[in-house]
C-alpha cells in the first residue's frame, strides 16, 4: 500500500462512510480494491459499509487474510459478532398535569386520606389523591379540604371582637327599623311599600355593620346580622304585644286579645325580606 495514490483514495472513503454516505463509500473501496485488491484497510472498511451481515463478515475475513492484526476488521467482526444493543431511547416522562382531575389510568392511588379508598381524583391545588367523600367541588374544580381550609383562613379574617361589634351595629339598626314599623301603621298599601323597601333596608344593614367591622369577613357573620335583623325588628312590637296581653291579665276588654299581635306582622314580612337580603350582601 506504497501507492500515494490508492492511500488519497482510501482516506477519502473512509471519510464518506464516517458522513454516514454508504453506496458512495462502497463504490469508492470498489474501486480501490479492483486497482489494489491486497488493500486489507479498502476491505475492512468495505466490511463497514456492506448492507448485510454476510457480505460484511467476508470482507473483514479477507482483510484479516490480507493482514491479520488488521485493527480495522478486528473490530468491525467484533461489533458483528457482538452487536451492542442500541441504547434504549429515555421514555418521556408523562406531562405533569395538576389540573387534569380525573385520571382513569391512575387506578393506584387512595385517598391521602382514607387509605384504604381507592380513588381517581386528585386535588387540583396541592394534586393530593382524593376520595369523592372529601373532594369540595369549587367553582375552579376539586379541591382537598386541607387546601379548602387554608384558602379560607386568608378570606375569613373577623375576630371574636368583630362578631360582638357586629351584633350589637346590626340589632341596633334593626331595632331602629322595628320601630318605624311600629308608628306607620298597618295596611294592605304599608306591606307593599315594606315588601319592596325589606331588601334595601337589609343591604343597608350588612353595609354598615360590614362599615363597622372594617370590612372584615366571617363564616358566620351573614348568619349573625340576619338573626339581628329579625330580633331587632321584631323586638319592639313584640314588646307592644306583651304590654296589651299584660292588660288583659290586668281585666281589660278581651275583644283585645285579636289586636295584641296585630302589630308583628309588618315587623315579620319586613324581617324576612331583610334577612335574606343581608345575608345575601355579607355572603
Ligand atoms: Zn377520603
Ligand atoms: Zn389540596
Amino acid at each position: 500500500m506504497s501507492d500515494p495514490r490508492i492511500r488519497t483514495l482510501l482516506r477519502q472513503a473512509h471519510k464518506t462512510a464516517e458522513n454516514g454516505k454508504r453506496t458512495a463509500a462502497v463504490q469508492l473501496y470498489r474501486q480501490i480494491l479492483e486497482e489494489a485488491p491486497d488493500t486489507a484497510d479498502a476491505w475492512a472498511g468495505l466490511g463497514n459499509v456492506l448492507p448485510t451481515a454476510a457480505e460484511q463478515e467476508s470482507a473483514y475475513q479477507r482483510a484479516l487474510e490480507l493482514e491479520p492484526q488488521n485493527q480495522l476488521a478486528q473490530t468491525g467482526l467484533a461489533k458483528l459478532h457482538n452487536p451492542t444493543p442500541e441504547p434504549e431511547p429515555e421514555p418521556e416522562p408523562a406531562p405533569y398535569h395538576p389540573a387534569l382531575e380525573p385520571l382513569p389510568e391512575d387506578k393506584s392511588l387512595t385517598c391521602y386520606r382514607h387509605p384504604e379508598t381507592e380513588t381517581a381524583l386528585r386535588c387540583n391545588r396541592c394534586a393530593k389523591p382524593i376520595c369523592m367523600k372529601c373532594a369540595k367541588r369549587t367553582s375552579v374544580g376539586y379541591r382537598c379540604p386541607d387546601c379548602i381550609r387554608e384558602l379560607e383562613a386568608g378570606f375569613y379574617t373577623a375576630e371574636n371582637s368583630d362578631y360582638v361589634l357586629a351584633s350589637i351595629v346590626s340589632l341596633f339598626l334593626s331595632v331602629i327599623a322595628g320601630v318605624i314599623l311600629l308608628f306607620v301603621g298597618s295596611s294592605y298599601f304599608l306591606y307593599i311599600i315594606i315588601f319592596m323597601a325589606g331588601g334595601a333596608g337589609g343591604s343597608l344593614v350588612a353595609r354598615l355593620t360590614s362599615y363597622a367591622i372594617g370590612r372584615r369577613r366571617g363564616r358566620y357573620i351573614p348568619h349573625l346580622v340576619a338573626a339581628a335583623v329579625v330580633i331587632g325588628a321584631i323586638l319592639p312590637s313584640l314588646c307592644i304585644s306583651g304590654l296589651v296581653l299584660i292588660g288583659l291579665f290586668m281585666g281589660g276588654d278581651s275583644s283585645l286579645a285579636f289586636t295584641a299581635f296585630g302589630p308583628i306582622l309588618a315587623p315579620l314580612l319586613y324581617s324576612a325580606i331583610a334577612a335574606s337580603a343581608a345575608y345575601y350582601w355579607l355572603k
